[in-house]
């Protein structure tokens, strides 16, 4: 075990981000590769993923983690997702929810129009390509002959929301869905 608080760590690589998994595999956060090392060195996850470097103390060098497994299983927490561009998109994994095309380039379509009375809730809000987005404009889902890939919900335990604004590492991102 690298007992870092006794040593001289190295001092770029502890703050390297290691994606921390679930049980399950599913991830569950991003940590740092100090926390990452400690969680390991209590027994409580196991390296899944090493990167190519090395994390050094004074008297020993370790393969710098990169994605780690916890031994159990935690509760995700279930809160009421803020309403954002960003946090929609994500969601729906970045794919038009009508003609079900992936493309960074989204547009927020209220399945009833706001014009209609459609409140700015989850429950009404999809992510839509430009295209569909052209189609649908102030209509109802009848009126425009849109079909849905699947009714809209709020995302509560979202696993995925712990990327927004990251780096993604390659050797991440066969755990996260949109990018396999
Ligand atoms: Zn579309």
């Amino acid at each position: 075990m690298l007992k870092l608080r006794n040593e001289i760590p190295d001092k770029n690589n502890v703050k390297s981000p290691v994606l921390l998994l679930n049980q399950n595999y599913q991830p569950l956060n991003i940590c740092t590769a100090r926390r990452a090392i400690s969680l390991m060195g209590l027994g409580k996850a196991e390296p899944i993923i090493n990167s190519s470097r090395n994390i050094r103390s004074a008297t020993t060098s370790l393969p710098l983690p990169s994605v780690i497994r916890l031994y159990y299983m935690v509760k995700i927490p279930t809160t009421n997702r803020r309403l954002s561009r960003q946090a929609l998109f994500f969601r729906d994994k970045f794919t038009c929810q009508y003609c079900s095309k992936k493309t960074k380039q989204l547009t927020i379509d209220h399945v009833i129009p706001r014009s209609k009375g459609g409140l700015h809730v989850w429950e009404n809000v999809v992510s839509a390509c430009a295209d569909c987005n052209h189609k649908k404009a102030g209509l109802t889902l009848r009126e425009s002959e849109l079909k849905l890939k699947a009714s809209p919900k709020s995302p509560s335990p979202n696993p995925y929301y712990i990327f927004q604004h990251r780096n993604i590492a390659e050797e991440w991102k066969p755990f996260i869905p949109w990018e396999a």
